[in-house]
């Protein structure tokens, strides 16, 4: 936050400054013959005049019968200092005195760090400037930049409260999560078989290439589940709290509407426990699918923002330019990519 408050003043402060120099810059060329035979003048002249001053005045006070005061004598060196330093000295003084009001400032308002518009990214919200604030005090450890968007996402909210329908549930690029819920009544377009599962056309497609592709290396990965419908993942869920509560089942299993294979672009791999991670088909899988529009979606390095534990072998489909801007752009997220390219655009 200080960078920020520092970049934010910085230019203020050096236009202060350069002010004061262009004042005094064209002063200094019409003056600056006259320094040379006037400087050598100085020691000669002012104490000789100031000497002869002072005498003056000592034998008039002597003569008045009064005692010597200091002040008249200071004033002749005081005219000797040229008119334009005093002027450059003033305004120093005053860009100091500005320059510390606006320390004092800065002091008094450290937890503003969304001043600065120019700092503002393009998924920024005006409207949703109170809940960066709140989201930012509640969390310091979380930089701005996250901040923003996930705001944007509605991550200031604990999970399953505040939910919001999908907006675009027949979108390639649909996100579904624990804030974005499908209605009940929702069925994806275009399901067809792949290893005996059902997924959506295109899913399918790139995942044949993908289960062919890993063949080819000596690796061997079939679709274990895809498409669920809601009665299905009532059932799973309703199934894993009986066994292991609700508040481990959600760290694992959706809510009814609030699941990916929902909308038929979600595959688990082979194995569907934690005993496939850190196996060469989950190694395999995490280095390639994004060449073929897959993700893993949920990993070590979100779960605070997917809210699940990491599962190597569940995959979502997004598309290829999709999951090739993710890995370029080093976005470790589903969450991050659709608010910075699906709710908002760098393009503007
Ligand atoms: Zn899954």
């Amino acid at each position: 936050m200080s960078t920020q408050e520092q970049r934010g003043y910085k230019p203020k402060r050096t236009s202060g400054y350069a002010s004061t120099q262009t004042r005094e810059t064209p002063k200094t060329p019409s003056k600056a013959p006259e320094r040379p035979s006037k400087a050598p003048q100085r020691p000669s002249i002012i104490p000789i005049g100031a000497f002869a001053l002072l005498l003056t005045i000592v034998a008039l006070l002597i003569w008045l019968g009064l005692s010597p005061g200091g002040e008249e004598q200071v004033v002749p060196i005081q005219d000797t200092v040229p008119p334009q330093n005093a002027l450059a000295a003033s305004d120093i003084a005053d860009a100091v005195e500005e320059e510390d009001s606006r320390d004092e400032s800065t002091d008094e308002e450290p937890k503003t760090p969304l001043v600065d518009e120019a700092q503002y990214p393009y998924y920024y919200e005006e409207q949703l400037a109170g809940r960066y604030e709140a989201f930012a005090a509640a969390h310091p450890e979380i930089p701005l930049d996250d901040v923003y968007w996930m705001v944007g996402c509605d991550l200031d909210s604990p999970p399953y409260e505040n939910v919001q329908p999908v907006s675009d549930p027949h979108s390639i690029l649909a996100l579904v999560n624990k804030h974005y819920y499908l209605p009940q009544d929702f069925q994806p377009q275009s399901i067809v078989r792949v290893s005996n599962c059902s997924m959506r056309q295109e899913a399918a497609t790139m995942m044949q290439e993908m289960i062919g592709a890993a063949a080819s290396e000596g690796i061997n990965i079939w679709v274990d589940e895809a498409h669920r419908g809601f009665p299905r993942q009532e059932y799973l869920y309703q199934s894993y709290i009986s066994r292991d509560g609700q508040a481990m089942a959600d760290t694992y299993s959706a809510r009814p509407g609030f699941s990916e294979h929902h909308l038929g672009l979600a595959a688990d791999m082979v194995l569907l426990n934690d005993n496939f991670n850190n196996t060469p088909e989950a190694i395999w899988i995490a280095n390639n699918c994004w060449k073929f529009g897959y993700i893993v979606r949920y990993t070590g390095e979100n779960t605070h923002i997917t809210q699940y534990k990491p599962e190597s072998w569940h995959v979502r489909y997004i598309g290829v330019e999709a999951s090739q801007t993710m890995r370029e752009n080093g976005i470790l997220s589903f969450e991050e990519y659709w608010v910075k390219y699906i709710k908002y655009s760098p393009r503007g």
